[in-house]
Parts: structure tokens; sequence; C-alpha cells
């Protein structure tokens, strides 16, 4: 004999239990079955609603109460045929009534307890079953309906009420026995007292119902089947990665389910366990599907972790004082007075210097835990031996499970390193003696992060997700979009790199989207895009809590680099080719680094400096490796390059400025080119990182500008100026030409010093062939002393920056 367990989803509606039926029929010519089932999907909330509303004197529980009626005879409308119809809708009606009538009493003597609200809740499953039983006798004549309280025998702890194991063996299987029925329904979850009263299982129960049955009548396989194929590798309505686990063992089925997995109700495991009756978790709307298979020695092809589970709206509850030191019978004291109180304890943990014990219970008996614990240690704490007990809400536990933990080294390790890494505090630690399970207390927002990061640890690691947030959608910005449209697969397939970009932004507006915005129609979206400010962006960002977020600036804006702060603090990286931050206040540029440090984020900025040329990155290199430079020659300024490159008798200076910039070779404003900032910036970020502390005030800037232009007010009046002082650009040529050299803008730091200026370079120096708009930068160090070690090719323009943006988004995947 098979039992056969369907859940809330697999019957809530007609069309469902369709699906349920054609199951069962093809089951029923193979077997014989007994079929659990629950109430349809979600009236087991509706009637403790329509219950609760009753008791507040609230007439809507009439509303609610219709709407479960109406749900009850659309199903029947819908299943049933021909003329039994009429009769099953007057039952129907019949039962309606009588749930009806108890509500009404809930309302007159506004009293809900525990008997009268099993008496309500059981309706569910009794209308349930009976309809499926109906439906099911059309084609499956040799079917019937038993009443699970005729044959389950509880104590009349109502709500939650324990099963007397005896006298419910004795009568499934006497019932089974005398049973000739080729398929029996049975509503799951409800039983009865002693005294005949209705009592119910717990929430989830009808699992435990179906486990009873199989244990009884050791039927050769229990199968629950559910909404989902399977008992995952952790939720897998919160973590998309989370795959059906094959085979399982009951211990750690039941952990699992002890921790949250909601698919198996707790107590399922141990009746069939006893028994050595396998558990199949299956799949209601893809029967098809393997699912899982719960056994004592499953076969496993997986690691030693089998899944990840978390439990909700936990308290931390912390007793401590010196009075605890080495004085027996303090825990005992707190664990009776829990236990009196009928408070249910999650997780426990001692420091071992005895100093505190921590214990974890639903936020719901929090202050119930609070006062009896308080009162049980009145004495104590009047003496303050010990403090009140410490109550802190708002968490969840998290909890890694598999038998095998136990002999692999290094378990928990990686597990609290890959939530320290993700920023995941956690709040306390419990350890089974089993060493089945690892569990940590961690605070309720961080619940999805800290799951998708273990199972990124535990079951991806092979494949690693970057979070990106864009700021800046301009040339630079969209062209690194494209960049990483286009290189997305390759890098998934050949670095195990997933790229996401989960939001974009440009000066007004901001879009999201966890799955990963559409790289096609980013631009278009975006026009429809929430209004965004700096604020909002990053709170949008925060409230994401994704493992390895990256913050990417692509603007030249002074606000969006002093937000930079509040990202490194919250464990998000941040990517910036915007300069400013790196050149502002030798102070502000300490604290990012050190901010980069302690939260554990990267801060990249290789594009600062060369666009995508690795300056940086070598410059690093030499300094982390030992060596010491002494001397930086280079031109740092691929605008101005290119602008002396083509200035000459035939083209106008104006001309030559406003071509850069039509073609990105400039800042957006020319004018922190050509006054040399932009230089003067890029060689104080290079002395920093070569470890100097310096300011740009410390930077002597000799500007080849006539005094007008450095004083223009406005882009527009600045390129006026540069026509007025045509001639002014003129003699600058021409000096240089008659002495037979090239105009360059060199950047020079010598032993501390830093100066930029417009220098004639004759024919025998490296920098007189320099193209276009090309960088070139000469290190001179301890281990480089006489031939420098040089970095040269194109240092500007917004393909290169992109792919320099883009370089750095990747060494930062690959950390
Ligand atoms: P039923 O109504 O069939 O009893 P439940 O809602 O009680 O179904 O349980 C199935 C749900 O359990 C799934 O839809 C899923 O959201 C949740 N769940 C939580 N953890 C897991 C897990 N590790 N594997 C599968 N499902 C899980
Ligand atoms: N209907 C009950 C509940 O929702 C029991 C069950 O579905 O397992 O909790
Ligand atoms: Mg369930």
């Amino acid at each position: 004999m098979k039992v056969l367990k369907f859940g809330g989803t697999s019957v809530a509606n007609a069309e469902n239990i369709s699906k349920v039926i054609s199951i069962l029929e093809r089951e029923a010519k193979k077997n014989k079955i007994a079929v659990v089932v629950s109430a349809l999907g979600g009236n087991t909330d509706l009637l403790i609603e329509a219950g609760e509303l009753a008791t507040k004197k609230n007439n809507d529980y009439l509303k609610v109460f219709q709407h479960i009626s109406k749900r009850h005879q659309e199903a029947v409308q819908q299943l049933i045929k021909g003329p039994k119809k009429r009769t099953v809708l007057k039952q129907i009606d019949g039962k309606l009534e009588a749930l009806k009538q108890i509500l009404q009493g809930v309302y007159l003597i506004n009293e809900f307890s525990d008997k009268t609200r099993d008496k309500i809740v059981s309706f569910g499953e009794l209308l349930s079953s009976y309809i499926i039983s109906e439906a099911l006798q059309q084609t499956v004549k040799k079917s019937t309906l038993k009443d699970s309280r005729e044959i389950i025998v509880t104590d009349s702890v109502h709500t939650n009420a324990n099963v007397k194991s005896k006298e419910t063996t004795t009568a499934i299987s006497k019932f089974f026995k005398s049973n000739k029925d080729k398929i029996v329904v049975l509503p799951g979850f409800v039983s009865r007292d002693k005294e005949g009263n209705t009592t119910t299982l717990g929430r989830g129960g009808s699992d435990y119902t179906a486990a009873l049955i199989a244990a009884a009548v050791k039927a050769s396989v229990l199968e629950i089947w559910t909404d989902v194929s399977g008992m995952y590798t952790a939720n897998p309505k919160l973590v998309k990665q989370a795959f059906s686990i094959a085979q399982i063992s009951y211990q750690e089925a039941m952990e699992l389910s002890h921790f949250g997995a909601k698919v198996l109700y707790p107590p399922t495991v141990q009746p069939a366990l006893q028994k050595n009756i396998p558990i199949y978790i299956k799949n209601t709307f893809d029967p098809e599907a393997e699912g899982t298979l719960i056994t004592k020695k499953p076969k496993s092809k997986n690691g030693p972790v089998k899944g990840i589970s978390h439990i909700e709206n936990i308290a931390l509850l912390t007793l401590e004082g010196n009075g605890m030191i080495g004085v027996p019978g303090f825990s005992k004291r707190l664990f009776s007075a829990l236990s009196r109180s009928k408070i249910n304890v999650v997780l426990i943990t001692q420091a071992s210097s005895e100093h505190s014990i921590c214990v974890g219970v639903y936020s719901k008996d929090a202050k119930m835990a609070k006062a009896v614990v308080d009162k049980e240690f009145a004495y104590e704490i009047s003496l303050k031996k010990i403090k009140p007990l410490l109550v802190e809400a708002g968490l969840a536990v998290i909890a890694v499970v598999g038998d095998n933990m136990k002999s692999h080294q290094g378990i928990s390790g990686r597990m609290f390193r890959s939530l320290g890494q993700n920023n995941v505090n956690v709040r306390a630690i419990a350890q089974g003696a089993s060493e089945r399970n690892i569990s940590a207390v961690i605070a309720h927002k961080d619940i999805k992060k800290a799951l998708v990061t273990l199972h990124n640890t535990f079951f991806e690691k092979q494949i690693k997700t970057l979070n990106l947030f864009i700021v800046g959608v301009g040339n630079v910005g969209a062209i690194l979009l494209n960049q990483i449209k286009q290189q997305q697969a390759y890098l998934n397939e050949n670095l195990l790199l997933n790229i996401k970009v989960v939001g974009i932004s440009n000066s007004k507006k901001m879009i999201f989207n966890e799955d990963g915005i559409d790289l096609t129609t980013w631009s278009e979206k975006i026009k429809k895009g929430k209004p965004r400010t700096h604020q909002t962006f990053f709170k949008a960002v925060k409230d994401f809590n994704l493992s390895n977020s990256i913050f990417i600036d692509v603007t030249a804006n002074e606000d969006v680099a002093k937000t930079y702060r509040d990202y490194l603090k919250e464990s998000i990286s941040v990517i910036a080719c915007n300069k400013i931050a790196c050149s502002s206040k030798y102070s502000d540029y300490l604290e990012l680094k050190e901010l980069s440090r302690k939260y554990n984020a990267s801060f990249l900025f290789e594009t600062n400096v060369g666009a995508g040329l690795p300056v940086i990155y070598t410059l690093n290199n030499l300094i982390n490796s030992g060596d010491k430079i002494t001397s930086i020659q280079a031109v740092l300024s691929g605008s101005l390059n290119f602008i002396f490159n083509n200035f000459n008798e035939k083209t106008s200076f104006y001309d030559v400025v406003k071509q850069a910039q039509e073609e990105g070779y400039t800042e957006p404003d020319p004018r922190i080119d050509l006054s040399g900032v932009d230089v003067a910036r890029k060689i104080l970020i290079l002395a920093r990182e070569a470890g100097f502390k310096m300011d740009l005030k410390h930077i002597t800037n000799d500007s080849f500008l006539p005094k007008d232009s450095l004083k223009a007010k406005s882009v527009a009046d600045f390129y006026k100026t540069l026509k007025t002082y045509a001639s002014h650009f003129e003699a600058i040529y021409a000096s240089a030409k008659e002495n037979d050299c090239q105009l360059k803008y060199v950047a020079e730091f010598n032993n501390g010093k830093a100066k930029v200026g417009l220098k004639e370079v004759n024919s025998t120096h490296p920098f007189y062939n320099l193209q276009g708009k090309d960088n070139i930068v000469l290190f001179y160090t301890t281990r480089y002393p006489e031939q420098p070690l040089i970095i040269k090719g194109a240092g500007a323009g917004a393909e290169v920056t992109a792919s320099g943006l883009f370089a750095d988004i990747i060494t930062l995947g690959r950390n």
C-alpha cells in the first residue's frame, strides 16, 4: 500500500484537483492507496482570520466566510457532473452552515479559544476531503472517504496536539485491514482527543497525518505531493539557483525541516524513519520530475553540505552576569522556566566562560520569556549577580545541514567567511553535537543575502555573480553597458563570472531589476524610470542587499564622489572613473582606502589615470612587491596630447579644442583639461598611490593659458577667449617649431615634489614621438633606476575608458 499526501496548493481549486485526480487514477491501477489531503490552499488562514474577526465583533468575518463558501461551491460546480452535483452542493452547504453557526457563536460570546479554533479550522480539511472524494468516485468507483478524526487520537493540547501513538496505530491498522477499497481519501491535519473533541496536529500537519498512516499500515512508500519538485538545497522561492536534492537521509530532512524548510512538516519524518518507509517529495504540477527521495542511506554525489534553511521571526535571549560563573543549575532553571510556559527553544549557545547563555526563541514568545525568566531570577537580579534578561528581536536563524559535515574540516570556516565577506553580521552561533547542523543567528533583513551567499559558497562554487549598480550613462557608461552585454556569455563560460547589471541611473532617472536589466532596451526603459537623487539611489542599492554588489561611478560629478563612503560602509565595492574622490583632500582619500579595508569592499579607480592603460595596477604591483618610486615622468592627458598633436599653422587652437571635445577626448568641461587641473589630479593620484602624502595645492601648475581663459565663467566664455587669444597660441606653436621641438603637457614627480606644465621636447626625448591621444608614463624606481618602466598607449576616449572600468569589474570578480 502507498500513502499519498496532497498539500494546499495541489488542491487549491478545481483545475488543480483535476490534476490530483489524474495522478490518483494512474496510481490506483497499480496499488491500494490512502490519500491525505490539505484544505484548499490558503483556507486554513482564511478560517483563522474569520474567527479572529468574529471575536473582535468585526462583521467582516461574514465576508471572509462568504469567500470560503464560494471557493468550495465553485470547486463542486466544476468537478462534479450530472445529478450528483446537487446532492454534493447540499452536503457542502450543510457543512458551511454549521461553520457559520460556530463563527456566529464566537461573535456573540467574544471568545475564540484554542478548542474553538481547532473546530473552525478543521472545516478546511473536512470540506476539501469530501469534495475530492466525491470527484474521485466519478471515475474510481472503489474509493471512499474516511474521517481521520476516527483513527488519529491525541491529547487535548489544542492547535498542536500530541498523538497517542498506540491508540492511533491500532485504529489505523484496524480500519485499513477491514477496508477493501482501492483508494481511501482522508482529511489531513485533523484528529480528536479521548473525549471526542476535534484537535489538530499543528500548522502544516497534513504531512504528519500521512506519515502516521504510512507507519501504521507499513506502507511501501510515503509520497508528499506539493508545489515544488522536491526538497531543495534552499527555499527555491528565495534562492533562484537552488535545485532539488535527489536523495537525502531522514536525519538531514528532519534537520532541514526543523530549521524552516516548510516543504516537510518536521514531525513527519519520525514515524517513517521508525518503520524505514521511504519518503518521496513530488510535484503535482510536474509529476514526471524526479523529486527527492528520503531514506536511511541515501546515495549522494554532492558534497558534505546538503541544504540550507532558515527560520524567521527569532528573538535572542541573553542571560548574563558574573554570578553565573561556576555555579551549577542556572541553565536548568532558565530552561525549566521557559518550558513551564511552553516556550519552544530553537537554538542554544553558551560562551565557554559560562558568563552568559544565549537562546533563540520565536519572536511571539519573547515577551512572555522575558517575564518568566526575570521572575525566576528575581533574587539574583536584585543582588546584581545577573542582569535582567536581554531580548533582541528582528532576527532569524540560518542553518547549513549535512550528515557528512563532521568528517569534513573547515565547513564552518567557509560559512562564516562568506557571511562576513558579504557584510552579514552573525549574532550567535550554534553547532549541534551531531555536527549535522551549523546555525547562525543573523538580522532578519539579511536572510536573502545570507541564503544566496551560502548557496553560492556551497553549491555554486563555480559561478560568481556580480551585481552592478551603474551611475552615469553618457558616452562612457553607455559603451560600458554595451561591452558588458557582448562579453556576458564569454565571462560566464570562461571566467565563471555572472555579470548582472541590477541598477542604472542617469542624472535624473533610475531603473532596477534584480534579475538583471536587459542591456538591449535599457536606454528606452530609463526614460520611464523613477526620479533619482544620490540618496534614493544609495538606499535602493542598500535595500537590495545583494552579495557582491558593486557601485560604478561613470560621472565626473563631485556629489556622486561624496557618496562612496556610504557604499563602502555597507560593504559595497566602488569602481570609479571619476577622479574627484582620489584627488580631493588627502584625508578623504585616506578615509576611503581605510573604509575599503575595514568593510572588505574593493575601491578601484584604474581609469583615473591613463584611461584603460594599466598604470595604477602596475604601480600597485611595484609598491606591493617592495619597490620604491623615485621619479615619475608622464604625459597623462590624452586630450592635451591630441590637441597639441593636431594644432599647427593650418588649424586654429579653437578648432582643435572643439574637435577634441566633440570626439569625447576631453572632460565634459574642457577647462578642466586645458587648465592642467586634470593632469595635476592624475599625478597627485599616482604620487598618493606611490605612498606620498600630498594634496593638489602641493603641485606646481604653470598654465600655458592666458589669464582671461583661466578666469572664464562658462564653457562658452572659455571658447570665446580661445578665439580672442589666437595669436598667443600661435606664438607657443611657432616657438616650438623654431626649436625643432614638440609641445607636450608633462607631469613630473621627483623626490616628493610634483609639477605640471607645457614643455617643448626635442627629438631625443621619449615623449617626442607620442601620437594622437596617447599617454606615456615612465616609472623610475629602486629596481628601475636608469631605464624606466614604461607604459604607453591610448590614454583617452570612451572605448578605452569603458574597457578600463570593465577590467576593474573583472579584477574585482576574480578576487
Ligand atoms: P503544501 O501546501 O504542499 O504542504 P507547503 O507550502 O507547506 O506546501 O511547502 C512547500 C513550500 O515550501 C514550497 O513552495 C517552498 O516555498 C517552501 N520551501 C521552503 N524551503 C524549501 C526547501 N528547502 N525545498 C523546497 N521547498 C521549500
Ligand atoms: N491546512 C493546514 C495548514 O494550512 C495543514 C496542512 O495544510 O498541512 O496548516
Ligand atoms: Mg505543507
